[in-house]
């Protein structure tokens, strides 16, 4: 980890399948499929998809018995193309039954993912959360009790609100709610601890959809429980509105050190690409210094000076260009995901920049010499002139990932 200056809450350290989740580890991606799971083929591509993208864990809704019949096949599937990635069970309403009717499936899945405000209502409410649990001790699988403001139990919101209400000085509503999904949360972990699962097979999570309220929830939370959490603002939204809402939440607790896991949850424009959440995801812990995925291309917002679109065109190749390599780069090439590469517009801040990159190019601006200087570890190596200044530029790129990160040289 590269943010040193972070410190991470310490949590019991979990596995979701085969990847570690709690404060040793690095904070997890996930993100959601939005296909029918009963539709075994497209769910497997999407799956994939989100895998290839760098989702680390993929949950999918099971939420009546097609879906449940579908997910051994989907697993099976998955593990036949050599994706290997966890598979997380989302449940509502009649998840002790299908975990129940579907061996197989309980078995396939990685974890549960338990929502305490429709397990069950009224009295049927323990039996029903107690049946989930002792199906996850069975298989041995570890489950997340997530809360979301829009499903909130509603026994729970009672009694808080009767709480509340007896005091001296009373919480406003929100304040009340949102004490109900920690104590939700917190309650029902203790029923799974009391039924026999043990606490680091407990993950928890409290959503809900506004910014200031996610916040205040997921510090109270952190501060009563040692549980992983994972993180999310529930209904982000559509573009721009949905990426920034869920950078704004989740930055402000990452770096407070709070949240183990991490999804967002976009919705995809018509026909959109779904694992924009997952790259929304890395982006945020990239930025941050938390993670490193991929390298980062540095490119000014261009102005005046750039009357041209040349320089927003090579910081678009150069940027897929090091998003399409990577997969092969990073089976051989350690470290190569740290890699600063700057695209710049013109000379007023385009050789400076340069300079703090690994690599970075100055384009030149209007009217200025139709050259553009190439900085290597700070040092001008070269300048590139013409038609050909893209492809000059990413060989230079490729030599420069050959040079530095192979293990070789490392090693050397
Ligand atoms: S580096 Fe040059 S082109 Fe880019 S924003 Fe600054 S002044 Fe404008």
């Amino acid at each position: 980890m590269s943010a040193h200056f972070l410190q991470r809450r310490v949590t019991y350290q979990s596995r979701i399948g085969n990847v570690p989740v709690g404060s040793q580890s690095p904070v997890m991606v996930q993100s959601m499929t939005n296909t029918d799971t009963a539709d075994v083929a497209s769910t497997v591509a999407q799956v994939r998809a989100l895998s290839e993208a760098g989702s680390e864990v993929v949950r999918l809704t099971v939420n009546n018995d097609a879906a449940a019949k579908a997910v051994p096949a989907i697993y099976e599937k998955l593990e036949a193309a050599g994706c290997h990635v966890p598979l997380v069970g989302d449940f509502h309403y009649n998840g002790h039954t299908l975990l129940h009717d579907y061996p197989e499936a309980a078995q396939a899945l990685a974890k549960y993912r338990i929502n305490p405000g429709n397990v069950g209502f009224a009295d049927k409410h323990d039996a029903q959360f107690a049946m989930m649990i002792e199906t996850a001790l069975k298989y041995q699988k570890p489950v997340r009790i997530g809360v979301n403001w829009g499903s909130l139990d509603q026994q729970m919101l009672a009694k808080v609100m009767d709480e509340n209400a007896k005091l001296a000085r009373p919480e406003d509503a929100s304040g009340v709610a949102r004490e109900a999904l920690v104590r939700s949360a917190l309650e029902s972990a203790k029923q799974a601890e009391a039924i026999g699962m043990a606490s680091d097979q407990i993950l928890l999570s409290c959503k809900v959809s506004r910014v200031q309220d996610l916040i205040a929830v997921y510090r109270d939370l952190a501060a009563r429980c040692q549980y992983p959490l994972h993180l999310g603002l529930t209904e982000a939204g559509m573009g721009s509105k949905g990426i920034v809402a869920s950078t704004a939440a989740l930055s402000v607790l990452l770096q407070e050190g709070i949240g183990d896991t991490i999804r967002i949850s976009l919705t995809p424009e018509p026909n959109g690409d779904r694992t924009q959440e997952v790259r929304v995801a890395q982006e945020i812990l990239q930025s941050l210094g938390l993670r490193a995925f991929v390298p980062q291309v540095t490119a000014c917002p261009g102005c005046g000076r750039t009357t041209s679109t040349v320089f927003q065109e090579l910081a678009d190749t150069i940027q897929t260009y090091l998003r399409n390599r990577m997969p092969q780069w990073k089976q051989q090439y350690q470290g190569v995901e740290e890699m600063n590469v700057a695209v710049m517009g013109c000379i007023v801040n385009g050789p400076g920049e340069s300079k703090h990159a690994n690599i970075g190019i100055s384009l030149p601006g209007t009217g200025e010499t139709p050259s553009a200087p190439v900085f290597v570890d700070g040092k001008k190596t070269v300048t590139l002139r013409g038609e050909r200044i893209a492809e000059e530029f990413q060989a230079i790129v490729e030599d420069y990932v050959q040079k530095t990160y192979s293990p070789q040289q490392n090693v050397a």
